[in-house]
């Protein structure tokens, strides 16, 4: 951590619906969390940029070319959620804001707190980061209607060029998956996974069914790996027996249906996921329904030199300005914003106090509700709360 007293620019969106509320709660305690383990000397300046609802009333556009650029010339940002504009040019300002900044990597920690209600007998076993690819697949939106010009085109070409029939009445896909947007990925997920002296990173894929995309993705993994890693790394079935494993990290990996009964049987055998892009989906939300669902998953968008920390969750616009919403899952993102600018012992704290302000009774009141309590604070206490405990 750095010693000598300093301003820390940190850029934030407020976002919309409950954005504004949990933002101010947020903002609290990441402060709060910052004062305490640096002793004051590092002090957060809070950058507001405009997107979404707010930014369009104000200047008309939905996601402005300034704000993109504060985000790129400062490296990081932290945001609300944001309305998706019904009609209008932009499909949606997260995925425009992704492309535009290369956030080629979605990045979501899983792991459980104590009080948070849960599904499973055994939600503390589940402790892991998903990175999730976030710029191909079959996201990359290369498809056609049933029944297009295009579609004819298509299977006209396959017909005559590759003898491959496709019936009349489909609809067509297509899923580029490539060398080098997989291994950024890993390199990233490998790069988190020895920085955060975790115990194993598992390729996650269906490589038996796709084997020159999903197949091709766990390849070039390994290949990463030894080609950028292989003194830190253990590779599962070639060094079992190995001695020297200390500060090395295991290398395996998973097809995706195994790895979806295995966050069940046994989420502690697994640490860091690394996953091509409707993977990677799947999972994380599947994960996050393990240790209580939305209210608690943080995520970051993260590209080279540049990340922008953000809650899973949207708008939850009926919960707007009552002070009413969960601000959990934007605190936790804070905490990994933090962690990923070198203020870990900051981001433990908020962990820490988050799960004391839990057991400690305070809760918000979607999960009250799910706890069958009658019991809970507003937004703002609940932050109050975890402050104190920090
Ligand atoms: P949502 O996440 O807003 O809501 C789903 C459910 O969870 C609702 O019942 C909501 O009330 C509840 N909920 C969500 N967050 C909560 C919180 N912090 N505290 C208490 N309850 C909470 O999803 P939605 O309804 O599908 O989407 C609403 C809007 O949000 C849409 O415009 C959508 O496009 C947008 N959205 C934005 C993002 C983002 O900015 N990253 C992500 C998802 C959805």
């Amino acid at each position: 951590m750095p010693s000598e007293d300093r301003e820390l620019l940190v850029p934030f969106i407020p976002g919309d619906g409950i954005g504004p509320d949990i933002t101010i709660a947020a903002q609290t305690v990441i402060e709060a969390a910052l004062n305490k383990t640096t002793d004051n000397r590092v002090r957060i300046k809070w950058e507001h940029l405009m997107a979404g609802q707010e930014s369009f009333d104000i200047t008309g556009e939905w996601l402005p070319r300034a704000t993109i650029d504060r985000i790129e010339a400062v490296g990081i940002a932290i945001k609300g959620p944001l309305t998706t504009p019904v009609g209008g040019g932009i499909r949606s300002l997260n995925v425009a804001l992704r492309q535009v900044l290369d956030l080629y990597s979605s990045v979501r920690p899983v792991r459980h707190f104590r009080g948070v209600p849960s599904p499973v007998k055994n939600p503390e076993k589940m402790n892991i980061v998903i990175f999730r690819e976030n710029t191909e697949d079959v996201y990359k939106g290369l498809e056609w209607k049933r029944g297009s010009e295009e579609i004819g085109r298509l299977r006209q070409f396959l017909r005559s060029d590759l003898g491959v029939d496709i019936s009349e009445d489909s609809g067509l896909g297509l899923k580029p998956i490539s060398e080098f947007a997989s291994k950024r990925l890993i390199r990233a997920a490998m790069v988190y996974g020895i920085r955060h002296h975790r115990k194993s990173v598992t390729l996650v894929h269906k490589g038996n069914i796709m084997k020159y995309t999903e197949g091709a993705f766990r390849d070039w993994g390994y290949e990463l790996a030894r080609d950028e890693f292989s003194d830190v790394t253990i590779f599962e079935g070639k060094d079992e027996g190995a001695t020297d494993i200390d500060g090395k990290i295991l290398l395996n990996d998973r097809i995706a249906d195994n790895m979806f009964q295995q966050i069940l049987t046994r989420p502690d055998e697994y640490s860091v996921l690394a996953a091509p892009n409707l993977n990677g989906d799947y999972l994380a939300d599947a994960c996050a329904a393990q240790v209580g669902g939305l209210g608690f998953a943080p995520g970051a968008n993260i590209g080279d030199g540049v990340a922008v920390f953000e809650p899973v969750h949207g708008t939850a616009p009926k919960y707007a300005g009552k002070d009413i919403a969960n601000p959990s899952a934007l605190i936790l993102s804070g905490a990994m914003m933090l962690d990923h600018i070198g203020f870990a012992e900051a981001a433990r704290s908020i962990e820490k106090a988050l799960e004391m302000t839990i057991s400690d009774g305070f809760v918000t009141w979607d999960v009250a509700r799910q706890i069958g309590s009658s019991s809970y604070v507003g937004t703002r206490k609940y932050a109050a709360e975890i402050v104190a405990r920090i």
